[in-house]
């Protein structure tokens, strides 16, 4: 299908297009295409941009990954067919950055698939595909982990993930950074920094804000993050649009 550029929603088809190509070659379930459309709901809402509060947000997460021991990102279908690139830049940035496979549904196939496209986009030595240690209290088929991965990180970075696992990594006393659109989600509540935006705006902010601090920040404790007002901000930007919205289109003047 050809989209006109001139299309209003242009940016958005495009991600529609990419994801269900991506379903057709097998890396992205039913299931995530409507997470996406969660997502696209809460962006919509936020008015598709990154807020102050979710750069600020960002840049903390920067410092917590280049602080951390053993940092890893999760990655699943959804996060390897609109982001591989971006990941492969973050962990460009961060060094020591394990990047793990970590899927809700799960196929050898389907692993192997989403490993292949991440190497293709310069990501090395990608984790999960063949899962070695599991994470208590989750049901079997989603508990797998990598032992030199998830198991074994002091930090995990998930984007688009869901609730039932980010709180099972809090559980494990692992530091969570979650990336999720919609701040009211059991992932952003579970959080200890949750970003409140858009997969590849987040990637691009924390790669951006790590390479600006570079390796002289890496000694250090993790400074602390409030969560809870970062959610409140979200909430509130949402609340500022719609009521803006709710007063109509800006009058014109009379003449
Ligand atoms: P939870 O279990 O945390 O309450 P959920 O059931 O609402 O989450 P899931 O389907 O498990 O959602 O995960 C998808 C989440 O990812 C949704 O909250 C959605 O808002 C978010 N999301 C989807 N696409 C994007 C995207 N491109 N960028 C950021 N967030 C996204």
């Amino acid at each position: 299908m050809r989209l006109s550029r001139r299309h209003p929603r242009y940016a958005s088809l495009r991600v529609r297009l990419r994801l269900a190509d991506a379903a057709r070659r097998g890396l992205v379930v039913p299931e995530g295409l409507v997470a996406h459309g969660r997502g696209e709901a809460f962006d919509y809402l936020l008015g598709e941009r990154t807020t102050p509060s979710a750069r600020r947000a960002a840049r903390a997460a920067a410092l917590w990954l280049l602080r951390a021991r053993r940092p890893v990102l999760s990655v699943n279908g959804n996060v390897a067919a609109l982001a591989a690139d971006e990941v492969a830049a973050l962990q460009r940035a961060v060094p020591g950055l394990g990047v793990e496979v970590n899927l809700f549904h799960r196929t050898p196939a389907r692993a192997r698939a989403i490993a292949r496209e991440l190497r293709r986009a310069g990501v090395r030595d990608v984790l999960g595909v063949r899962p070695s240690a599991r994470i208590p209290g989750l049901p079997s088929d989603r508990a797998q982990v990598d032992a030199r991965g998830i198991a074994v990180a002091d930090l995990c970075l998930i984007p688009l993930e869901d609730g039932d696992r980010a709180e099972a990594l809090r559980r494990l006393g692992k530091a969570v950074i979650s990336i999720d659109l919609n701040p009211l989600s059991r992932t952003s509540r579970a959080a200890d920094l949750p970003i409140v935006d858009e997969l590849t705006r987040a990637l691009g902010a924390i790669r951006r804000a790590a390479r600006r601090l570079g390796p002289r920040v890496r000694d250090g404790r993790r400074p602390p993050f409030d969560a809870p007002r970062a959610l409140a901000e979200a909430l509130g930007a949402i609340d500022a649009r719609l009521t803006r919205a709710a007063r109509g289109p800006p009058r014109r003047s009379a003449r």
